[in-house]
């Protein structure tokens, strides 16, 4: 049978082990204020743990109470680094405040006082204190791309709901769980607990901080450049969430937009000024229907999701964007310019095919030019085809000998 010191000893192997790695796999990842944060719990556990075995390396009781102490931070710096992983500020000194208060509190309390019975109450509390706050930073960053935020997130909820139940049982259980002498059992469970919450910390840690790379490049992947908006790829990915979710009350439509007479603003006032009007229009857009609801597809295309209460509707809020931009000044260089935009709406049913439904607007968008420009023209129900996928240069060259 392992004796008390072995069992400490071999947890505080395991958790420097677990920092070596841990160091290893973040060494160089182009994070290193965020990975220095998250590493902190795990470093600072190493000292702790060697406090915690072999307290008589100190003088007197400083070893123990110090050993405690760098426990009691590094549930704090978990907490810290749960902060840092969600893009907020670490508050060491908010972090520090209370550890050194259960410090003192526990320095002041000798072995035969009255209330010694009390000592590891405070601890446990705070332990409980920095899980709900971690789990709370988590939960602020649970969303679909970050599925690891929400593991987090219920990890330190279920860990600090256990601290919150044992903490009437740190009066009269065995150390380190209370103030009665320590047992094989009770150093083995304590010790268990603790490496398990860190490597559960240390693996979904990792897990999440690749997730949020995913998630940033496929934000960059998806916005374009020169008007912030999303690019093609956003709007394939709208609307395959919008062909998987079932439709809210009310209507919904995708719009093609195109600035008209675009080739004479390049060539007349330059393409810098051309740029200048492909972003007002993404502007305007954006105003009027929303910022994540327009998409740059091409030079000086846009597509458009709209949702209303009825088709009428989606086709006042489609002549808005277009009255919109059409009252808007563009100016450059000394150069003052009006624009108008041509668009093209085909509504949207549940179980359509979005292909199609979007080469329906881009054909509206064709009768659009055709019938003189600056307009808005609605899909015919009747002419609705199901097509082959679209193809932005063919339906381009099409509009431009309309
Ligand atoms: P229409 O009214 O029929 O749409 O006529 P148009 O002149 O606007 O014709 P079209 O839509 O075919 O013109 C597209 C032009 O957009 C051609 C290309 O030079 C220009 N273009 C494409 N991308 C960009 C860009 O990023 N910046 C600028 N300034 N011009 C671009
Ligand atoms: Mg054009
Ligand atoms: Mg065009």
């Amino acid at each position: 049978m392992p004796d008390i010191t072995t069992i400490a000893a071999c947890s505080t192997a395991l958790g420097a082990i677990m920092c070596i790695a841990i160091l290893l796999s973040w060494f160089k990842d182009g994070r290193p204020t965020q990975r220095r944060w998250q590493f902190a719990p795990f470093g600072i556990a190493v000292p702790a743990g060697i406090l915690l075995t072999y307290p008589e390396i100190l003088p007197g009781p400083l070893g123990l109470r110090l050993g405690w102490f760098a426990l009691t931070v590094v549930y704090g710096s978990a907490w810290l680094a749960a902060r840092v992983t969600g893009g907020r500020r670490p508050r060491p000194l908010l972090m520090l405040l209370p550890c050194v208060a259960v410090l003192l509190f526990s320095a002041t309390i000798g072995a035969d006082d009255a209330i010694s019975e009390l000592r590891m109450l405070p601890r446990v509390l705070l332990f409980a204190l920095f899980d709900g706050l971690a789990a709370r930073e988590f939960m602020r960053m649970r969303q679909p791309q970050l599925q690891s935020a929400t593991t987090l997130y219920w990890i330190f909820a279920v860990f600090c709901v256990f601290e919150l139940l044992r903490a009437p049982f740190s009066l009269s259980l065995p150390a380190p769980f209370g103030p009665k002498e320590t047992q094989v059992w009770s150093i083995a469970l304590f010790n268990f607990l603790i490496v398990l919450q860190g490597l559960l910390l240390g693996v979904f840690l990792t897990a999440l901080g690749r997730e949020q790379l995913a998630a940033q490049h496929y934000r960059l992947a998806s916005i374009d450049p020169l008007t912030g908006i999303g690019n093609r790829r956003a709007l394939d990915d709208r609307m395959e969430a919008l062909a998987r979710t079932p439709r809210a009350e009310g209507s919904t439509a995708v719009a093609v937009l195109d600035i008209d007479h675009f080739k004479a603003i390049n060539d007349g006032l330059g393409h810098g000024f051309g740029d200048m009007v492909i972003v007002g229009a993404a502007m305007v857009a954006r105003e009027t229907l929303g910022a994540g609801n327009v998409f740059r597809v091409g030079g000086e295309e846009f597509a458009a999701i709209i949702q209303a209460r009825t088709p009428e509707a989606i086709m006042a809020r489609a002549e808005a964007m277009r009255i919109a931009f059409e009252a808007r000044s563009h100016v450059s260089g000394g150069e003052t310019r009006r624009c108008t935009i041509s668009v093209g709406v085909a509504m949207l049913e549940p179980g359509d095919d979005h292909a199609a439904r979007f080469t329906d607007a881009d054909e509206a968008l064709y009768a659009a030019k055709r019938l003189g420009r600056n307009q808005t023209v609605m899909a015919e129900p009747g002419e609705r085809k199901d097509t082959a996928p679209i193809d932005f240069r063919a339906a381009a060259g099409r509009r431009a000998s309309a």
